[in-house]
């Protein structure tokens, strides 16, 4: 791609770029350093079923937040939803401290729509060959690319989450979701053992740790489901399927299937490809508060998969 076509899909600012990357490096370093103090407490007071239930809890909301609300409802339309619903996802997905609704979409779609190619925002396969390449290349699809600042072009990319009011009003308010994230599981833990180190607990599990640990699983999906693993669909990328990330990355770990049938809602194709974030999908038609779910046909399936596949 031409360095004028780059500078088209990115808002280049240096100013911007900064305060960007200076955000991103906070909203890192610090859940980064709370899980360093929260494993560090382990040794004086260690950790109790309210902490494990804490982590566990908020971090299953937010992760839905972010691949059911983020992923597959804004980003892809996958199926169809309330203004509530819509406002409750994008409001769990914003507590996972992974940018504002906006933000994310729009770098998402452009993933999608370079997928592996420059212009891709965080592919690992643009940056050289041999061990340092590859090396490097995990290193920025990881991590590297979220440091860097760069500000995908919304006007570009998410253009009709821009014309909508009420998703416009809750991205504005995404440093309040974020601390709204860090505010209940403090609470409750300071509330149910009615001390100040079991709200200290409950902000380093519920909240820290959580964060920490969702950030690492989302990445994963950047880095390793598009250099290691399976890949059952010619997608015409280097995305791939990894079963052992599928549970903690509520399904985005079926990534080859996801990038074949992006317009899927549902990203574990197969029975035993487990896939929670098409559970709450499902949960959500059944009570009528999501319809138009989108699904790939038997024959759609069968014309993408990898000739290899077929034979075999
Ligand atoms: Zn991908
Ligand atoms: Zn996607």
């Amino acid at each position: 791609m031409k360095a004028q076509q780059i500078s088209k899909i990115t808002i280049t600012n240096d100013y911007l770029q900064t305060i960007y990357s200076r955000i991103a490096i906070i909203t890192f370093i610090i859940p980064f350093l709370g899980t360093i103090v929260a494993f560090t407490l382990l040794w004086w007071v260690g950790i109790s079923w309210l902490e494990v239930c804490l982590l566990l809890s908020m971090y299953a909301l937010t992760m839905i937040g972010i691949e059911v609300g983020f992923h597959r409802y804004f980003s892809h339309r996958t199926f169809q939803t309330n203004t509530p619903i819509r406002v409750l996802l994008a409001i769990l997905g914003s507590m996972a401290a992974q940018g504002g609704v906006i933000y994310w979409v729009a770098h998402h779609r452009r993933h999608h729509q370079y997928t592996d190619l420059p212009g891709d925002p965080h592919s690992p396969h643009l940056h050289g060959e041999g061990l340092m390449g590859r090396l490097q290349g995990f290193w920025f699809s990881h991590l590297g690319w979220f440091f860097e600042g760069e500000i995908t072009n919304s006007m570009l990319f998410a253009k009709d989450l821009l014309r909508d009011p009420v998703i416009g009003k809750v991205n504005q308010l995404h440093q309040v979701w974020v601390l709204l994230g860090l505010a209940i599981p403090t609470v409750i833990g300071g509330v149910v053992t009615g001390t100040w180190i079991g709200a200290l607990q409950g902000l380093l599990w519920g909240g820290f740790v959580r964060i920490f640990l969702g950030q690492q699983i989302i990445s994963s999906t950047n880095s390793i489901c598009h250099l290691y693993g399976d890949r059952p669909f010619d997608s015409k990328d280097q995305s791939t399927n990894n079963l052992w990330l599928s549970i903690f990355s509520v399904g985005q770990s079926w990534h080859n299937n996801h990038h074949a049938f992006p317009n899927s809602a549902v990203a574990g194709l197969h029975w035993w490809q487990l896939d929670p974030s098409t559970w709450v999908i499902r949960v959500l038609e059944f009570l009528r508060l999501a319809w138009d779910v989108n699904v790939p046909t038997k024959s759609m399936m069968q014309a993408k998969l990898k000739k290899s596949r077929i034979a075999g």
